[in-house]
């Protein structure tokens, strides 16, 4: 379950209620997006791209590209890249890891740990936050902050929330 708390702040109640706000993106995203996802080690930003992957029809299971820094599924409505650089020492080995033919690639990609190498990442990118609601509340749930850099992603983020905001629980139903 997903709850809209203010502009661009949603928040959910499960590892489900994460997946569905992802699956929501899926018929959005075009060849050549980017979404970085921000937030603490298990807070939830590759579940959340199961749920993009999802959306997007991919039947393979998605996994954490911690130690493959980049995993990619090529059979859903159109690719998905899916990196975590959690790894890398320095921006440099992002060439090695051919993370920039990836960018020019036709899909879209997701990038975990994007914020280590914030010069490296395209200038136009989505960035979902997510982060853990204080100790004392439900372990389970996310705050999930949603920020746009350039003009694809504004308009993009226009279209998810839009889209969210038919399907969002009323907030008082997820405290
Ligand atoms: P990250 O990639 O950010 O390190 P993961 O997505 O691998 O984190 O793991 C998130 C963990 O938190 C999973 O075990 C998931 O089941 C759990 N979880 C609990 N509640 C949520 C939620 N609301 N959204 C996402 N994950 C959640
Ligand atoms: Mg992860």
């Amino acid at each position: 379950m997903f709850a809209m708390m203010q502009d661009h702040m949603w928040a959910t109640s499960c590892v489900e209620g994460t997946k569905q706000m992802a699956k929501a993106l899926a018929p959005f995203v075009k060849a050549g997006d980017c979404v970085e996802l921000s937030g603490d080690l298990g807070a939830g930003k590759t579940q959340f791209v199961q749920g993009l992957a999802a959306g997007l029809g991919i039947s393979a299971q998605v996994i954490s590209p911690t130690f493959n820094i980049l995993l990619s599924y090529p059979d859903g409505r159109i690719p998905l890249f899916h990196f975590d650089l959690y790894r890398l020492d320095e921006a440099l080995e992002l060439e090695d890891i051919g993370f920039y033919d990836v960018l020019e690639d036709e899909g879209v990609v997701c990038i975990e740990w994007g914020d280590k190498f914030p010069e490296a990442l395209p200038d136009d990118r989505l960035i979902v936050c997510l982060r853990s609601k204080s100790a004392l509340d439900d372990a389970d749930a996310r705050i999930i902050d949603i920020d746009a850099v350039g003009r694809r992603s504004y308009e993009l983020r226009g279209l998810w929330e839009e889209s969210l905001a038919k399907e969002a629980v009323r907030f008082q139903g997820l405290g």
